[in-house]
């Protein structure tokens, strides 16, 4: 075990002005709280704190992490709190220790495989302070590096498998990379031990066969930089058995090349060198197609930047060769650790001293202002290659369950990310155990509960309130029911309506010979399109009992369903001028009633001058017109015409309409509008609360008398809130 002064040296070594004083007091209160504990091992507690602390000395961290190191399990394990290291080292350390305390406390919440990358981004997101990952990385290197103690194969198998999820792909985001490999080798030898044992035996096999190659690799590479007249470091790396494993598995293929084990590194001093040294490779050797990738000029997100490549014929071998600087070997091994070393600080007098300082710890006091400058958590997290995680929460089931969440996520995201029926059915929530409102917005950490109803249907108003796409698609889905289910009634209403008119029964065997006609595959999906205005009961009528078809429409067009739907869309277009029964107007110029406000004979109107256009029609209290106030130039008198056969067109006003959401309500209306000679074309809802449907109800009249007729029937019903003929 480190002893007490050992320790202080470790960290004076790079650290002078170490706090000794507080490193000492911190090594003996841990000592004590853990008094007699025992590891698995039968070691004294203490030894780990000890050993994490010591690790973390490697990383040249500075002493309030050391200290969080000695003290990280005496508020979770021992009798000391966190207000006694608040009083001891101070309101820092106290937040340090008590972010290590919470990772490990989430750490046995939950470690269900699945969920391992939302709870990768969990831990990142609690560590707000990266102090805290660094020594909760260095606590899960000792405790794997001392887990064959552990006596429960099972304690094992959970322990290796949240190491390989979790925290070895921690360990390379902030590119650790040699705590992330020593992590993934532990855990591999202890989840698959024949796999590792086999590989290690293979590759003992070509390490002593390719012994002679691998020399003689080196020898012509130092060779071919020496005439070119640069100075490099050369030096062969074994890849780690488990990064062989996952090659192996990933290709398919058995270790057979010494390409396959070891890459090798040449270092140099500086960027352009390396693309030199790089172009001195490619002018010796073929390039194996695809093997270049140059992470200089794009880093990896985790910053690692070198550039790789692979040859044949060095040695009569295909070699794999990447090449870096110093600095960016540096930031490839120790990742988060090393980046802020390496800044520029000119070539003053002073620099050698502020370069030597700047290698302690000033990549952590940058990191520390950033992050206490940081206005929030989420500039924290786009100033440390974090951000991709701050545009989301991270929350728990009841159960510890982790779920992912947009930001901006309410309980009704999160009952439909737990599961569809519980989004259908939820009534409510409790956020962290108090009732909350279903609009509340989830944060980072909060457990949330979601009290369901098995009656409750999902309200159009929770379209407004979810932004995760599963949940607004199944809102969508399930409103759309309903909604279609109104249409199927308003379409059955309408053509009930239709065959009295006729004198026959509305019976559904009778129609379905027609529904291919249709372009319907159910009775119902006919009816449904009656009733969004797809098809007019008329339509119907003259396919199923074309003799009976007395209506002028029906003479002109004989039943021709492509003319009936092109008809329907008129209009809407309003787009008719032959057929606009205008007077005053030069014969031959281009007359289109307005879309804006329907304008009907009966109405007064004015023209308005488009050039290249001709006039459109609006009537004279149309909002629209407001915009041609200051051109009175292109006003233009105009009236309707007496003498038009008004009877013939097809003229199609638009009503505004709120009914009060109860059943048998759309149909009611559908038969008040049919019952005074107007015919639906066309019928949208704009808006649906519990209680009213807004919508706009397109209908075909004769004119503005006709039109205000129905208007004055609709009101009269006690289901009809409002009735407005729509103008702008
Ligand atoms: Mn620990």
């Amino acid at each position: 075990m480190m002893r007490q002064y050992e320790l202080v040296e470790k960290v004076r070594a790079y650290d002078p002005s170490v706090d000794e004083d507080a490193l000492n007091r911190a090594y003996v209160f841990a000592m004590k709280a853990h008094g007699n504990q025992k590891r698995a091992s039968g070691d004294p507690y203490f030894s780990h704190p000890l050993e994490v602390a010591g690790i973390l000395t490697n990383y040249h961290l500075d002493t309030a992490s050391i200290i969080t190191a000695l003290l990280h399990d005496t508020v979770e394990d021992t009798e000391a709190t966190s207000q006694q290291i608040a009083e001891l080292f101070g309101e820092e350390i106290a937040q340090l220790v008590d972010g290590v305390t919470k990772l490990t406390q989430l750490e046995l919440q939950s470690n269900r495989a699945k969920q391992a990358e939302n709870f990768r981004k969990l831990l990142l997101a609690m560590s707000r302070d990266i102090r805290v990952l660094l020594v909760k990385l260095a606590d899960r290197l000792h405790n794997m590096r001392t887990i064959e103690h552990m006596s429960k194969p099972e304690s094992r198998r959970r322990i290796a498998h949240e190491t390989m999820d979790i925290y070895a792909p921690l360990a390379e985001r902030i590119g650790m990379h040699d705590i992330k490999d020593e992590l993934e080798d532990r855990a591999f030898r202890e989840l698959y031990p024949d796999a590792r044992d086999s590989i290690v035996r293979r590759l003992e096999f070509l390490r002593t066969e390719g012994k002679s190659i691998v020399e003689s690799v080196l020898e012509e590479l130092r060779k071919l930089f020496a005439e070119a007249g640069m100075e490099v470091d050369i030096a062969g790396r074994e890849k780690s058995p488990y990064s062989i494993w996952r090659k192996m598995q990933r290709t398919q293929s058995s270790v057979e090349q010494l390409s396959d084990i070891i890459a090798f590194r040449v270092i140099v001093p500086s960027v352009p060198e390396c693309y030199q040294a790089l172009g001195i490779v490619h002018g010796r050797y073929r390039v194996v197609p695809g093997r270049f990738k140059d992470y200089i000029s794009t880093p990896k997100p985790n910053g690692y930047r070198s550039l790789h490549t692979g040859v044949l014929g060095l040695a009569e071998h295909r070699i794999e060769i990447q090449i870096r600087t110093p600095e960016m070997h540096d930031v490839a091994e120790r990742g988060v650790a090393a980046h802020w070393v390496y800044k520029d600080i000119g070539s003053g007098p002073a620099s050698n001293a502020v370069r030597e300082e700047s290698k302690q710890y000033r990549w952590l006091q940058e990191l520390l202002e950033i992050l206490e400058n940081a206005a929030a958590p989420e500039d924290f997290l786009a100033h440390t290659r974090m951000e991709m995680f701050s545009d989301q929460v991270f929350c728990f089931s009841p159960k510890g369950d982790v779920y992912s969440l947009p930001r901006g996520s309410t309980p009704i995201d999160f009952a439909y990310a737990v599961h569809t029926d519980i989004g259908d059915k939820c009534v409510g929530a409790k956020i962290n155990g108090r009732n909350m409102p279903l609009r509340t917005q989830l944060q980072n950490g909060d457990q949330v509960e979601i009290l369901i109803s098995r009656n409750q249907t999902p309200s159009p108003d929770w379209e407004k309130l979810v932004v995760t796409g599963k949940a607004k698609a199944r809102i969508r889905r399930v409103l759309r029911e309903i909604e279609m289910r109104q249409y199927v009634d308003l379409g059955r209403s309408i053509l009930d309506k239709a065959f009295g008119r006729i004198e026959e029964n509305l019976d559904d065997e009778t129609l379905k010979p027609v529904l291919r006609e249709f372009h319907a595959e159910t009775v119902d999906d006919l009816f449904a399109m009656l009733g969004q205005g797809i098809y007019t009961g008329r339509d119907v009528v003259r396919l199923v009992h074309p003799d009976k078809d007395d209506s002028a429409d029906g003479r002109k067009s004989g039943g021709s369903l492509f003319s009936l739907r092109r008809r329907r869309k008129l209009p809407i277009e309003a787009d008719s001028k032959h057929s606009v029964p205008i007077s005053g107007l030069t014969p031959g110029i281009a007359v289109h009633l307005a879309k804006c406000c329907y304008p009907l004979p009966g109405d007064r109107i004015v023209g308005i001058a488009t050039t290249g256009k001709g006039v459109t029609i609006h009537t004279i209290d149309c909002m629209t017109l407001e915009a041609f106030a200051d051109s009175p130039e292109r006003w233009v008198d105009v009236s309707w015409d007496p003498n038009a056969d008004l009877a013939s067109e097809e003229l199609v006003s638009r009503l505004n309409v709120t009914l009060v959401n109860e059943p048998g309500a759309l149909a009611e209306m559908a038969a008040t509008i049919a019952g005074a000679q107007g015919n639906i074309s066309n019928l949208k809802f704009t808006n649906r609360t519990p209680d009213f449907f807004d919508m706009l109800v397109d209908i075909e009249v004769m004119d503005a008398k006709h039109l205000n007729a129905i208007e004055t029937t609709l009101r009269s019903h006690g289901s009809v809130r409002s009735v407005e003929r729509v103008r702008s």
